[in-house]
């Protein structure tokens, strides 16, 4: 029987893409979504459909997923992966960062979410997953912007949750510690950076992204009844 349309943001990079290769591994089609798109053709998947689209522009990613439907029929999951991670002290952070993480990280997920939603509540099924954080469920020095869109994010997959879950719609939220991507990379306080890389040594080595894209498969491969309604995981030396 083939595997339906799974769509994943943020796919040109770290737990996106390696989640791109897990559900690909599982013979799903797929809607890669992302700005690079060289970087998600490069992973050469098979049935793979890469747009450039950035999260923020809704209309693309109404657009974007409308002709992957098209094509490959209904999307069966949304991962509403796509994020950035401006590390900054309030005071002295350019708002321009926090406005970018908000966007990003809350409304591009609303999009995401606002792509799927009727036609999976139409069809009585589907999966909603959304990739928050630990800084979702606990607050960290210098995250106070980050920490307020990963706290939106639990908030708002919560209480989807609620809304659908009468309609048979799964809405599973995720919760990774500190995972080796290049997310700490755009944050521009070297300071910050620098004692981060620190505490990340300190734990010996963090998270693969691979780890968190199995989390995601297994939330996602439960019968539709079951709705693992959270994974928080991190690495096992990762104190808070
Ligand atoms: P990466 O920086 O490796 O990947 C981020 C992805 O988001 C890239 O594919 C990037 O693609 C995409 N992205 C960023 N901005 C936009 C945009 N405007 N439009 C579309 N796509 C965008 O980081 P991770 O893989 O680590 O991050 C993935 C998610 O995991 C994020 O939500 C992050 O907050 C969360 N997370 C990460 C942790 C970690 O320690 N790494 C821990 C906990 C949660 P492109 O630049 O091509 O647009």
């Amino acid at each position: 029987m083939s595997r339906p349309l799974i769509i994943i943001t943020g796919a040109s990079s770290g737990i996106g893409l390696a989640t791109a290769r897990v559900f690909a591994r599982e013979g799903h089609p797929l809607l890669l979504l992302a700005r690079n798109r060289q970087a998600m053709e490069a992973l050469g998947l098979p049935d793979a459909m890469c747009r450039s689209v950035d999260i923020t522009d809704r209309e693309a990613v109404l657009a974007a997923v409308h002709e992957a439907e098209t094509a490959l029929g209904p999307a069966d999951a949304i991962i509403n992966n796509a994020g950035v991670m401006l590390l900054g002290a309030l005071a002295r952070q350019d708002p321009a960062e926090w406005e970018t993480m908000f966007d990003v990280n809350v409304k591009g997920v609303l999009n995401g979410i606002h792509a799927v939603l009727p036609g999976m509540i139409a069809r009585r099924a589907g999966t909603i997953i959304n990739v928050s954080s630990i800084a979702g469920r606990k607050t960290f020095p210098d995250h106070v912007a980050y920490c307020g869109t990963k706290f939106a994010v639990h908030a708002v997959s919560e209480n989807l949750r609620e809304e659908v879950s009468g309609h048979n719609v799964r809405v599973v939220t995720i919760a990774p510690g500190a995972v080796e991507t290049a997310l700490l990379s755009h944050t521009t306080d070297e300071t910050i950076k620098e004692n981060y890389g620190k505490w990340k040594e300190e734990m010996g080595g963090v998270l693969e992204a691979g780890d968190v894209a199995e989390a995601i498969w297994y939330a996602y491969r439960q019968p539709q009844n079951v709705c693992i309604r959270e994974i928080v995981l991190a690495a096992t030396r990762q104190q808070p």
